[in-house]
């Protein structure tokens, strides 16, 4: 079986309540959505370089395993699915096998992180399975991509019970704000919240003002650290 993977690297995870832990980074290629592209506005997507399928190239899942083994000899850090889109298409059928597949392994060793993290864009469908974490965008209307997104996915975060999942808000602006309050009204997640701002759009000091006052249930601010250690940088 072949994986379409745009780069596989080792650092730390940038953010989230997992940001800061040494982390095995597999990036997918391929991804539909286009965020921030509006009428007016360019797309803000950081990861553009990964949206095409064919901004990948196909190795075996074997080969897979041994870039990670190679980048993490000790095998102690926690693996990250990203892109791109981890979950769209074949994607999906990877991660499947990459999650099953080294959940099963580290179970067996009490690994402190057994299951790998896929963060995934919202429109895809979550799944319960108990080997995966993840982080799971919510596009807000600044993003252009809200019509996209799948709310079925709020249902199955409740069933899931995983105190590691979270729900990921990207910020442009006081209107996506107040969105993404109402989606939390609406849905009542009982999951981890990031809010992040649009960068170099909306000043984070401002989205802290408004977290600080409304304060949704186990809503945080999140930055990515990665950006303020190495700048827009790849493969960090
Ligand atoms: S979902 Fe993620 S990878 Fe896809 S365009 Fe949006 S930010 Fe980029």
């Amino acid at each position: 079986m072949l994986g379409n993977i745009h780069e596989i690297y080792y650092s730390v995870s940038g953010e989230g309540i997992s940001q800061g832990i040494p982390t095995v980074f597999v990036r997918f290629a391929g991804c539909s959505l286009r965020c921030g592209k509006t009428e007016d506005r360019k797309l803000w997507c950081d990861t553009a370089y990964a949206l095409g399928p064919n901004q990948g190239k196909s190795i075996s899942i074997s080969e897979i395993f041994k870039e990670i083994q190679a980048l993490d000899p000790k095998s102690s850090a926690q693996i990250l699915l990203t892109g791109g889109e981890p979950l769209e298409g074949k994607n999906g059928e990877h991660t499947d096998t990459i999650c099953r597949t080294l959940f099963h392994e580290r179970s067996e060793s009490n690994h402190p992180y057994p299951a790998p993290r896929i963060e995934t864009n919202g429109k895809e469908t979550l799944s319960l399975d108990a080997d995966r974490v993840f982080t799971m965008d919510y596009k807000l209307p600044g993003s252009g991509m809200e019509e996209k997104m799948n709310l079925e996915n709020f249902e199955i975060l409740k069933k899931r019970h995983n105190s590691l999942d979270e729900i990921k808000f990207v910020v442009r602006d006081r209107y996506d704000f107040q969105r993404s309050l109402e989606i939390l009204h609406e849905k009542k997640p009982n999951t981890n919240i990031l809010y992040s701002p649009v960068h170099d759009e909306l000043d984070a000091k401002e989205l802290v003002d408004w977290i600080k006052i409304e304060n949704p249930p186990k809503a945080r601010l999140s930055l990515q650290i990665h950006k303020v250690l190495w700048g827009n940088k790849k493969g960090v």
